[in-house]
C-alpha cells in the first residue's frame, strides 16, 4: 500500500509557447543548463546501476545521455528558441521530429528508439518547467507504480526499494513485467485493462498481488485490512525463512531440486540467498536488449563467468538467445512479422545467424571453466534443429581448442516449450542431457492463447488437460531415456501446480528466486 506513482507517459504540456526577443539569450542558457541537469541525473542512475552489477541496464542510461547531448537535436532546439519558441515547447517539438525519423525506420529496434527520444526530450522539457525529470529514476518515495505497461528497462530504472507494487493495464502472469516483478519480490497486478484509468488520480493504492486486485484510495476499513494482511504476509515470509537452505524431498523420498531463474548476472547473489540450488534458467537476452550494439564474446564471457563463479559446483543452465516474439534485438535485421510469436525467434534466429550464435556458445564454453555451466536451446521444434545447434556448439569447441583457449565441459539440453517438442520428446531425449519445460510458451502455443493478452486469462494456465498431457509425455520420454526433466516456466513456482508437476515426473523446479522457500515447503509437505 502506498502513494500512487504514474510515470510521465506521453508528452508533457509546455507551459509557454512563445518568448520575446529579449529573452532569447537567457532561454538559450536555461536550455543548456537543463541538458546538464538531465544528463547528470541520467549518468548518476547509470553509475549506480553499474555499481550494483546491472551492466545492461546501465547501458540504457548511457544511451539516453548521448541522446540528450546529441548535437543535431541541440542545434534544432536552439534554432527554434532563436525563432522565439519557448525552450520547453522547442525541445518537445524538435524531439517529436527526431522521434518521427526513428519511428519510420525499417529496423524495429531503431523504430523503438523513438520512445527513448520522447523520454529524454520530455525530461528536458520538464526540467525547464521546474518539475524536474518525470521518469522512474526520480521516484524518491516508496510508491505503487501505475502504468499501461512496464518494460524491463522501466523496472530497472526504479531506484531500489522505491516500488511497493505494480499495477498495469496490459500483461498477464507470464508476461515480462510479471516475471521481473516476481524476481524482484514486488507485488503486481497486471492486465487490469481500462480500469487503470480510474485509478490514475488516486492518492493511495493498495495492491494484493496474491489474489490479483488493486484498490484505489482505500477507505479506513480497507487500509486496516491491508495492514493486517501485510503483517500476516511478513510473518509467513519469516516462517518461510527456515526453508531457504534446506534440500527438498517429498515424503516418499523423491528429491526435488529447487533452482532460480535469472534475468541478469546481477541477480545471482540474491538467488543464492533465497536458497537456489542452481540456476534452472539464465535468460541471456537481457544482455543483448536495450542497447544499440551487440555484446562481444568477451563481454558475454564475463557475465556467464560471474554467475558460474558465484554458483561454483551448483549447476547453471545458460539458455542461448531467445529474442524475437515480443523482444527486439539491435544489430540484427528483424523484418516486420505479422505473428512475431510464431516467427523468427529463439533457436530459429540463432541457427540463421551464426555470427550471433557462435560468440555466445564460445563465451559459454570459456566461462564453463569457472563453474558448472550447462547450455540449453529455446524454441526447439524438432530434432533437426537440436542437431544443428549441437553442431555449432561442436564447431565452437573445435575452434577454441585449435586456438589453445581453455574451455569447460557443458551438457546440452532442450527447452520443451513448443507442443512439437513435447510430442517429439522421445526423439529429442536421445540427443539431450536434460529437458526443461517452458510452461509459459508451452501454454501459449498449445492453447493458441497469447501469453500477454489480458483477455485470455482463462487460457493462460498450465493446469489445462492438454498442457498436462504434453508435460506427462515429456516426463515419460525423459524417464525412459534416463535424463532429468525440470520446469522453468512460471508454473514451477506456483504452489498449486507443484504437486501436479512432481506427480507427472518433474525433478527440478526453477523460479523467480523469492518463490524458492515457499516451493521447498510445498515439496516437503507432499
Ligand atoms: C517459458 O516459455 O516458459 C520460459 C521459461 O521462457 P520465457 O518465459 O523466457 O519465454
Ligand atoms: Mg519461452
Amino acid at each position: 500500500m502506498g502513494p500512487a506513482f504514474v510515470p510521465a507517459i506521453g508528452r508533457p504540456e509546455p507551459e509557454r509557447d512563445r518568448i520575446t526577443e529579449g529573452e532569447v539569450e537567457t532561454e538559450l542558457q536555461r536550455f543548456g543548463k537543463a541538458i546538464e541537469v538531465v544528463t547528470s541525473n541520467l549518468s548518476e542512475t547509470g553509475d549506480k546501476l553499474r555499481a550494483s552489477g546491472s551492466e545492461e541496464e546501465a547501458g540504457i542510461f548511457e544511451f539516453h545521455v548521448e541522446m540528450a547531448e546529441d548535437p543535431e537535436l541541440v542545434s534544432a532546439v536552439e534554432e527554434r528558441i532563436r525563432k522565439l519558441e519557448s525552450p520547453e515547447a522547442a525541445v518537445l517539438a524538435a524531439g517529436e521530429e527526431y522521434a518521427a525519423e526513428f519511428a519510420q525506420m525499417d529496423d524495429e529496434y531503431m523504430a523503438a528508439r523513438a520512445d527513448d527520444v520522447r523520454d529524454v526530450t520530455g525530461q528536458i522539457s520538464a526540467e525547464l518547467m521546474g518539475h524536474g525529470a518525470s521518469g522512474f529514476e526520480t521516484l524518491e518515495t516508496p510508491s505503487v507504480v501505475l502504468a499501461r505497461s512496464l518494460t524491463p528497462s522501466d523496472t530497472a530504472r526504479i531506484p531500489k526499494g522505491m516500488a511497493l507494487g505494480f499495477v498495469t493495464a496490459e500483461g498477464s502472469r507470464t508476461s515480462h513485467v510479471s516475471i521481473m516483478a516476481r524476481s524482484m519480490g514486488i507485488p503486481a497486478v497486471v492486465g487490469v485493462g481500462p480500469e487503470l484509468d480510474r485509478a490514475l488520480d488516486a492518492r493511495t493504492v493498495a495492491v494484493d498481488g496474491g489474489e490479483g486486485y488493486a484498490i484505489a484510495d482505500p477507505d479506513a476499513d480497507t487500509v486496516a485490512e491491508f495492514e493486517r494482511m501485510s503483517a500476516a504476509l511478513a510473518e509467513e515470509r519469516a516462517a518461510l525463512d527456515e526453508y531457504r537452505h534446506v534440500e527438498a524431498s517429498t515424503s516418499d523420498g523423491r528429491r526435488i531440486e529447487v533452482a532460480a531463474n535469472l534475468g541478469s548476472a546481477s541477480e545471482a547473489e540474491d538467488a543464492l540467498e533465497w536458497g537456489a540450488e542452481g540456476v534452472g534458467l539464465f535468460r541471456t537476452e537481457f544482455l543483448f536488449m536495450e542497447r544499440d550494439d551487440l555484446p562481444s564474446e568477451d563481454e558475454q564471457y564475463e557475465a556467464y563467468s560471474a554467475v558460474a563463479r558465484k554458483f561454483g559446483e551448483k549447476p547453471v543452465i545458460v539458455r542461448t538467445l531467445d529474442v524475437g516474439g515480443d523482444k527486439d534485438l539491435p544489430g540484427v535485421d528483424q523484418a516486420h512479422e505479422e505473428n512475431p510469436f510464431l516467427g523468427w525467434r529463439g533457436i530459429r534466429m540463432s541457427l540463421d545467424t551464426p555470427e550471433l550464435f557462435k560468440p555466445q556458445l564460445r563465451a559459454i564454453l570459456r566461462a564453463a571453466v569457472h563453474g558448472h555451466l550447462e547450455v540449453m536451446f529455446p524454441m526447439v521444434a524438432d530434432v533437426g534443429e537440436l542437431k544443428a545447434a549441437k553442431a555449432v556448439l561442436w564447431e565452437s569447441r573445435r575452434e577454441l581448442e585449435a586456438e589453445g583457449v581453455e574451455i569447460g565441459e557443458v551438457a546440452t539440453g532442450v527447452m520443451i516449450e513448443t507442443p512439437a517438442a513435447a510430442v517429439c520428446a522421445a526423439e529429442l531425449a536421445k540427443e539431450s542431457a536434460f529437458f526443461s519445460i517452458g510452461t509459459n510458451d508451452l501454454v501459449q502455443y498449445t492453447l493458441a492463447a497469447d501469453r500477454g493478452n489480458e483477455r485470455l486469462r482463462r487460457l493462460q494456465s498450465a493446469d489445462h488437460p492438454a498442457v498436462l498431457a504434453l508435460i506427462r509425455q515429456t516426463c515419460e520420454a525423459a524417464t525412459a531415456a534416463g535424463i532429468p526433466v525440470g520446469v522453468c516456466g512460471e508454473a514451477a513456482g506456483e504452489p498449486e501446480m507443484i504437486p501436479m508437476l512432481i506427480e507427472l515426473g518433474v525433478t527440478e523446479l526453477s523460479m523467480g528466486a523469492p518463490s524458492i522457500p515457499r516451493a521447498k515447503k510445498v515439496v516437503l509437505e507432499l
